[in-house]
């Protein structure tokens, strides 16, 4: 080994290690407000959204008979307690089951989760301008002014729940973002399935699979290896539309998604 190899090692192990003090600092400043919710009244499920669930969520096809009743009742929950705001479009009840099927995909698993910092939805016909920016978005989560804020897109919304193939679905691609951000950071770390473990095995993960993305041999795609955050909620998508691929072809990554997304207190 010569003396640029040796320094380049030190260097790198230098900089893991002040990236990783810096995320243990920052799992500290999490805290999960728990706020009142409203629930639902004694009311049955609507029988349409029901049918809607069957039609168009594999995840909840999946599920059994007592686990597909509890998902309806999250749904309802965060239907009582989010607003959908259509930006110059009416919303139907497709696209209010298919933006809380996607928010309650992610947290299904937790049983004192709530959406505590998320205030409303905003629905566009399709793209829509990302604010004080030139730029377009098919799914945003907001921020400064546009705090408490997910803008979605239908058509991508409708595309992400039509394909069951591609591993992308934007609902819950934005939706793990606002749950990476409830600790105050979008930053690829959950602060409530994260606070207690040793981070150093998933920063390894996810720095192998980001390399195969750059070296174009992997079956995530692109958009994953674009920042730490972007990593994560584009393996979630893979982990929730086809987890079984994810096991057979990523079994390290699927394990460590699987740990994250499973139950909690
Ligand atoms: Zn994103």
């Amino acid at each position: 080994m010569n003396n640029i190899t040796l320094y380049l090692i030190i260097g790198i192990t230098f900089g893991v290690l002040l990236g990783y003090r810096k995320l243990k600092a920052s799992k500290q400043e999490f805290h999960n407000s728990i706020k009142p919710l409203n629930n639902p009244s004694k009311k049955p499920f609507p029988s349409l959204w029901r049918s809607i669930l069957r039609d168009r969520v594999k995840f909840y096809n999946r599920l059994t008979r007592d686990e597909k009743t509890e998902f309806e009742r999250k749904v309802h929950v965060f239907l009582l307690n989010v607003k959908i705001q259509g930006m110059n479009t009416e919303v139907s009840h497709e696209d209010k089951i298919l933006i809380a099927a996607g928010a309650v995909i992610p947290v299904f698993r937790f049983s004192r989760w709530n959406y505590a910092n998320l205030k409303e939805v905003q629905l566009y016909p399709d793209q829509f301008q990302i604010p004080d920016s030139t730029r377009m978005a098919h799914g945003l989560v907001g921020w400064g002014s546009n705090e408490g804020t997910v803008m979605l897109s239908r058509k991508s919304i409708n595309e992400g729940f039509h394909d069951n193939t591609d591993n992308k679905n934007v609902v819950i691609h934005e939706f793990i973002h606002v749950l990476d951000k409830q600790d105050g950071k979008i930053d690829g770390i959950l602060g409530n399935s994260m606070n207690d473990i040793d981070l150093m095995p998933w920063l390894h993960i996810i720095n192998i699979k980001m390399n195969e993305i750059d070296f174009g041999t992997s079956t995530i795609r692109d958009y994953g290896a674009a920042n730490r955050a972007e990593f994560l909620a584009v393996v979630s998508e893979f982990f929730f539309e086809n987890p079984e691929r994810l096991r057979t072809e990523h079994p390290g990554l699927y394990n460590a998604l699987d740990s994250f997304y499973s139950e909690k207190n």
